[in-house]
């Protein structure tokens, strides 16, 4: 497997010969901003789609929506094949704007609103998300006969941003909730599990595929005829350490996946970071640098975007955003990065600084890359009157 480094010689150029986010840099380079911007690249989406689903083979990819639920990329992706992994009836109702069929939805939560749960319904989607006795009833209820599936808690397998513990079962209840569900008059087809969000090597993923394929074979072994396994997100994006290039990941994944479960009639995927993130960047602002004291070793860089306006992965430090200004290549020193608002929190990495030119002033532009997924939903209404991330896409 080679390492991935996007912009790399002879692994991602265009047609052109250009590094493959030039068209998103022409433009913010022309382009003066009043606000931070996430500039989105449509065509980088449909690319990645392509990757991911050629690495896929038979699997088909459900787009996890949360990820980034700009329209244009609903479209692009519709017009690409794609399905939908939606949360809530917005979700919903955002992918059927843009031209979704219903039976190419799935809705993946599995804490959802009753009266959300009548709607999809309502609109034709039949596979749903539980993890529960009460929300097997809720389906029941309110789909009657509705596909369902099983989502399992999986073991912390090192991703740098884990899902476990809200979401899923324990495995002692696969078998129980199985049985409630065909009770309830519902078709349980199949597993789900989410190994964690960047997760960056594709090896990570056989302990979870390991736990999950001795439930899958358990259910069988009672009788339980499981169809559908569905994967989960976990695709991951470059932020600075090495990950495994898109397509060679999806093969490995699915060839992991092939040699524990056999062969699954309908394997999804629900990519979300791994579709979006390297498809945008974000234009921000230097509002600040200074220092606490003479002899303090860090300088104090403060940008006009923080935690509450579209950088909120930084909780934790856990994701690690690379940064480009126009003095890269001068002299540099360590900087703590924090944002611009009233709240001490709003600090986006101190225990690993980061490494800036000394040049850097007040007034310079900043971008920040492979910042299409998870910044523009995750923005506040406009905390502390800082605006929230303004979205272009190009
Ligand atoms: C968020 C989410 C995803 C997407 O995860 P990524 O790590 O971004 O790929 C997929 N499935 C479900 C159920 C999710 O909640």
């Amino acid at each position: 497997m080679t390492a991935y480094f996007p912009g790399s010689a002879g692994n991602v150029l265009t047609e052109f010969d250009l590094p493959r986010d030039a068209r998103i840099d022409a433009v913010i380079a022309r382009t003066a901003f009043e606000r931070p911007t996430l500039v989105l690249d449509t065509a980088l989406v449909a690319e990645n789609y392509r990757a991911l689903s050629d690495g896929l083979g038979h699997a088909v990819i459900h787009y996890a929506v949360k990820a980034n639920p700009a329209p244009e990329i609903i479209s692009t992706l519709v017009r690409e094949g794609s399905g939908f992994d939606a949360a809530s009836r917005a979700e919903i109702e955002l992918c059927l704007s843009q031209g979704a069929r219903p039976d190419r939805i799935s809705f993946g939560n599995t804490i959802k609103r009753a009266a959300d749960i009548a709607f999809a319904h309502g609109v034709g989607i039949d596979l749903f998300a539980a993890d529960a006795e009460e929300e097997l009833e809720k389906i029941a209820q309110h789909a009657p006969g509705a596909r369902v599936y099983i989502r399992v808690i999986s073991e912390p397998n090192g991703a740098d941003w884990p899902l476990t513990r809200k979401f899923g079962c324990a495995s002692d209840r696969v078998i129980p909730l199985l049985n409630h569900a065909a009770a309830l008059g519902l078709d349980p087809v199949g597993l789900s599990f989410h190994v964690g969000s960047q997760t960056r090597r594709a090896a990570q993923w056989a302990g979870t595929l390991d736990q999950v394929a001795g439930l899958w074979h358990a259910a069988r072994a009672e009788g339980f005829a499981l169809s559908l396994l569905n994967i989960g997100g976990g695709f991951p994006a470059f932020y600075g350490d090495e990950i495994d290039a898109p397509t060679e990941y999806a093969a490995q994944v699915m060839a992991l996946v092939t040699e524990r479960f056999g062969h699954v009639p309908h394997v999804m995927a629900e990519p979300g970071r791994g579709m979006v993130a390297d498809a945008g960047k974000i234009a921000a602002e230097v509002l600040l640098v200074s220092r606490k004291s003479e002899t303090d070793l860090h300088r104090w860089v403060y940008l006009d975007i923080g935690k509450f306006s579209g950088l909120a992965e930084t909780t934790d430090e856990a994701i690690r955003y690379q940064f480009e200004t126009a003095r890269d290549g001068d002299d540099t020193g360590t900087c703590i990065l924090a944002g611009p608002s009233c709240d001490s929190v709003d600090v986006l990495y101190e225990k690993r600084p980061v490494q800036l030119p000394l040049t850097l002033r007040a007034g310079d532009r900043i971008v920040i890359a492979n910042c299409g997924a998870y910044t523009s939903t995750y923005a506040s209404v406009g905390f502390n009157g800082f605006p929230p991330l303004d979205l272009m896409v190009i």
